[in-house]
C-alpha cells in the first residue's frame, strides 16, 4: 500500500480519541507551566501507542518526549498544550497537541519502512515565558533533522509571519506620604507608570507597523490617601528582526528611565521569560506541505500574500534558528473571532476545529514522508 494512505489509515483509527482528547482539553485548561494534567493525558494516549515516552523531559516537568523508529534521521513533531489565563484554550493549543500527536502514530509505519525515527515533543509554556527555549538549550532540538507543528487559526496560511518579542517587566520606587496633609513628602511611583505608558504611547508614532508595544499596570498603589510608593508594569516588545527589537528595546527602556527621572522615582527593569526570535519557514517544508494540504482539499495562502504586521510571536521562531521547521497555520473558520479571544476557544470543539486536527496531522504526517521517500534530508535548508 502506497505510505500515504498507510498514514492516513493509522490516522482514522486515532481520530476520534484525538478528538475526545482536544475537547477534554478545552474544558480542562493549564494555563503555562501547570500543564500536569493535560501532559499525563497527552502521554498516556502515546504509551498505548507503543511510543517510548521520557516524561518529564529535557528539564521541564510538564514537557515529554515521545520516540518511535530506531534509526535514521530524526524528525520532531511539536505540541503545545498551554491555556491562557482567563480565556482558556483560546490560541487553540488543544488542536496543537492531538494534531502532534496523530501525525506521530501516523508516521510509524514509513518510520520503519524508509529509516528515519519520530519525536513527539511535548513543549509547555508557550502562550508565557518560552518554553522551547529551555528545551532548546537542554539539547532537544540538537541534531534533529527537522521540526514542525500546525497552530489553529482564523485562515489558513503555510509559512505565517511572526515576530520576535521580548517580555520586560519595570517597578518603579518612590516614597510613600499622606496625599492630602503632606503630598510634597511624596514620590509618587503611580506618576512614574503613568508617564512611561504615555511616553510609550508617543513613541508609537515613530515606529514600524511590524514594532508593536503593548503593556499594563499589574500594581499602581494601594489607597489613594496614600501616595503610592510602588508600581509595577509588564511590557511585550516585538519586532520583525532581532536587530529592530534590540533597538526598539533600548528605546521602550529609556521612556521608563525619562518617567522615572521626571518623577524622582527609582525603577528596576527586569526581563521576565525568553526572547522569541522571528520564524524561519523551510523552503522545501513550505512546498510539500502546500502540496500536500492542497491534496487533502485545504488550499494554504502565503505569509508573504498578507499583513506582515498582523502577526503574533512564538517560540517556534527560536526553534526554527536551530533545525529546519515550518508553522503553519490551520483555519478553523473562527470569522470574526481570532486567537485569544473566548470565542475563539468555543470555535477549537466545532466540526471546523475537529477537521484542522485531522488536515494538520494528515498534511504533516504526507511532507515527512515526502522528504524520506525522496532521501531529500540534505535539501532542508542549512542553520548557521
Ligand atoms: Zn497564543
Ligand atoms: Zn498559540
Amino acid at each position: 500500500m502506497d505510505l500515504k494512505q498507510a498514514a492516513t489509515e493509522r490516522f482514522d483509527a486515532v481520530e476520534a480519541e484525538l478528538r475526545d482528547i482536544s475537547h477534554w482539553m478545552y474544558h480542562n485548561p493549564e494555563i503555562a507551566f501547570e500543564e500536569h494534567n493535560t501532559s499525563a493525558r497527552l502521554v498516556e494516549f502515546l504509551r498505548a501507542q507503543s511510543f517510548e515516552v521520557e516524561y518529564p523531559s529535557f528539564g521541564l516537568d510538564t514537557a515529554f518526549a515521545a520516540r518511535a523508529g530506531s534509526e535514521g534521521p530524526e524528525v520532531v513533531i511539536c505540541a503545545e498544550y498551554d491555556a491562557l489565563p482567563e480565556v482558556g484554550h483560546a490560541c487553540g493549543h488543544n488542536i496543537i497537541a492531538t494534531a502532534a500527536l496523530g501525525a506521530g502514530v501516523a508516521l510509524v509505519g514509513a518510520a520503519s519502512e524508509l529509516g528515519f525515527r519520530i519525536r513527539v515533543q511535548g513543549t509547555p509554556a508557550e502562550e508565557a515565558y518560552g518554553g522551547k527555549v529551555d528545551l532548546i538549550n537542554n539539547g532537544a532540538f540538537k541534531g534533529a533533522a527537522l521540526s514542525m507543528m500546525i497552530h489553529p487559526s482564523p485562515t489558513d496560511v503555510v509559512d505565517p509571519n511572526f515576530l520576535g518579542v521580548a517580555h520586560v517587566d519595570v517597578e518603579f520606587t518612590g516614597k510613600e506620604s499622606h496625599a492630602a496633609f503632606a503630598p510634597q513628602l511624596g514620590i509618587n511611583a503611580l506618576d512614574a507608570a503613568v508617564q512611561a505608558y504615555v511616553n510609550i504611547s508617543t513613541l508609537r508614532q515613530a515606529l514600524y507597523p511590524t514594532d508593536k508595544v503593548h503593556g499594563v499596570i499589574d500594581y499602581g498603589g494601594g489607597a489613594p490617601n496614600v501616595i503610592p510608593a510602588f508600581t509595577k508594569m509588564s511590557w511585550y516588545v516585538r519586532a520583525a528582526t532581532k536587530d529592530r527589537l534590540d533597538e526598539l528595546y533600548a528605546r521602550v527602556v529609556a521612556c521608563f528611565a525619562a518617567a522615572a527621572a521626571a518623577t524622582g522615582c527609582s525603577y528596576e527593569v527586569k526581563s521576565r521569560g525568553h526572547t522569541y526570535t522571528d520564524l524561519i519557514s523551510d523552503p522545501l517544508l513550505v512546498d510539500l506541505y502546500l502540496h500536500n494540504s492542497e491534496k487533502l482539499g485545504r488550499p494554504m495562502g502565503r505569509g508573504a500574500d498578507g499583513d506582515p504586521s498582523a502577526a503574533g510571536s512564538t517560540d517556534m521562531g527560536n526553534v526554527s534558528h536551530e533545525v529546519p521547521a515550518i508553522h503553519p497555520m490551520v483555519g478553523i473558520e473562527s470569522d470574526p473571532w481570532v486567537n485569544h479571544q473566548k470565542e475563539f476557544a468555543s470555535a477549537t470543539i466545532l466540526p471546523p476545529g475537529d477537521a484542522a486536527i485531522r488536515d494538520g496531522a494528515l498534511a504533516m504526517a504526507h511532507t515527512v514522508i515526502d522528504v524520506a521517500a525522496a532521501n531529500r534530508w540534505d535539501e532542508l535548508c542549512t542553520i548557521d
